[in-house]
């Protein structure tokens, strides 16, 4: 469904960050996008969206296309009207807006060339989303008239994966959803990208909780300074003991290099 190849990506015409890079996610899969801090992660994720442009960034080489079609010079209405949501990092709700105004937000795209065309049937469709959106999430409902602003982190946080999902995305695109939120909310958003999976959304998860991103996704990538260092199933990767020490914590090697981690173990083996 989504297929990125040989990506390379520059900022302010030298700032060189993706070095060729390749991934994909199949329709409806769930597949993790990992690695430590300034890896590249998010820049993954604006070469999709087309926001990369915004941020003086542009692609360089390779490709990124979505059901067959390439999303090279589209701007982001057009790439969001294709079916792609992101829930960005830092769940960024419009704080001075209303929990309803955020969520109608989110279906603007359904009526922009979207589903619907904005028509009589397409508000109809957009109420009957919102109905769902708050039978789903209770609090929203109880916040409706609320400024998002106002929300506990945890609820924004619900309320910016509900937006997204009014867009009725097939793909949906998730930067860090568990960042800075309490372990029980947490939890929450594991069960909710389980419920969003299942309704048949496929989900490139961004994400530095190595351990929850492993849990619910099929597949993953690992990206270091701009590059893929490692890629297979979740299974391998979580039984992996290089992934188990420098991404689980599991091991002595927390905090170094996944690289180094990897050459200091292949030394070990080899001198043992
Ligand atoms: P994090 O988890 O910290 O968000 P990440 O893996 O998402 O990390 P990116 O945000 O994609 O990484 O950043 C990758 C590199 O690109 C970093 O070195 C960052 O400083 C650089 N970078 C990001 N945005 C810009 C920009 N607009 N201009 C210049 N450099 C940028």
């Amino acid at each position: 469904m989504l297929e990125i190849t040989n990506l390379e990506t520059v900022y302010h015409s030298v700032i060189r960050v993706l070095r060729g890079i390749s991934l994909s996610v199949p329709a409806g899969g769930v597949v993790a996008l990992l690695g430590p801090n300034g890896a590249g992660k998010t820049t993954t994720l604006r070469a999709i969206t087309g926001l990369l442009d915004i941020h003086n960034g542009i692609i360089t080489k390779g490709d990124v296309t979505f059901e067959g079609e390439s999303l090279r010079g589209l701007d982001p209405p057009d790439i969001a009207r294709r079916g792609i949501a992101q829930v960005m990092e830092g769940r960024r709700v419009f704080a001075e807006l209303s929990v309803e105004e955020n969520l109608l937000a989110g279906a603007w795209v359904q009526g922009h060339g979207g589903r619907g065309h904005g028509g009589r049937g397409h508000r109809g469709q957009v109420r009957a989303d919102l109905a769902r959106m708050y039978e789903r999430f209770d609090i929203l409902a109880q916040r409706r008239h609320r400024p998002a602003g106002y929300l506990s982190g945890g609820e924004q946080q619900m309320l910016a994966i509900a937006r997204a999902l009014m867009a009725r995305p097939r793909l949906l695109l998730m930067d860090e959803p568990s960042l800075g939120l309490a372990p029980k909310i947490v939890l929450q958003v594991a069960a909710l990208i389980r419920e969003i999976r299942a309704a048949g959304t496929a989900i490139l998860l961004v994400e530095q909780n190595a351990s929850m991103a492993l849990e619910l996704a099929d597949h993953a990538t690992i990206l270091e300074t701009g590059r893929v260092v490692l890629d297979g199933p979740s299974e391998e990767l979580r039984a992996d003991r290089d992934i188990q020490e420098f991404y689980l914590g599991l091991g002595e090697a927390e905090g170094q290099s996944f690289r180094d981690v990897k050459h200091y173990r292949r030394r070990k083996r080899w001198l043992s």
